[in-house]
C-alpha cells in the first residue's frame, strides 16, 4: 500500500498517510486538504538505512581493491626474474 509523506499547507503538520485510489488525505491535525505530497521519503529510518548500505558498499569496494593490489604484488614477486 502506498504511504506518502505530506506537509499541511495550512498548519505545517508533517505526517504520513495511506493513499488508496483517488482518496484524498486530509491533515491529521487541522483537517485541511491543502497538502503537499513529499516525493522523496524524508524518513530518518530510510536515510540511515541508505547510509549504512553506502558504508557497506564502500567497505566492500575497499576490501576488493586491497585484494586486487595484493594479487598484483604476488604476481610481481613471482615474476621478478
Ligand atoms: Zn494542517
Amino acid at each position: 500500500m502506498p504511504i506518502f509523506d505530506f506537509i499541511c499547507g495550512d498548519c505545517g503538520e508533517q505526517f504520513e498517510a495511506l493513499v488508496r485510489g483517488s482518496q484524498v488525505p486530509v491533515c491529521a491535525k487541522c483537517g485541511s486538504e491543502k497538502l503537499e505530497k513529499q516525493l522523496s521519503i524524508p524518513s530518518v529510518k530510510t536515510s540511515s538505512t541508505h547510509g549504512l548500505a553506502m558504508q557497506a558498499a564502500k567497505r566492500r569496494d575497499r576490501s576488493q581493491g586491497s585484494e586486487r593490489m595484493h594479487a598484483q604484488r604476488e604476481y610481481e614477486l613471482s615474476h621478478d626474474d
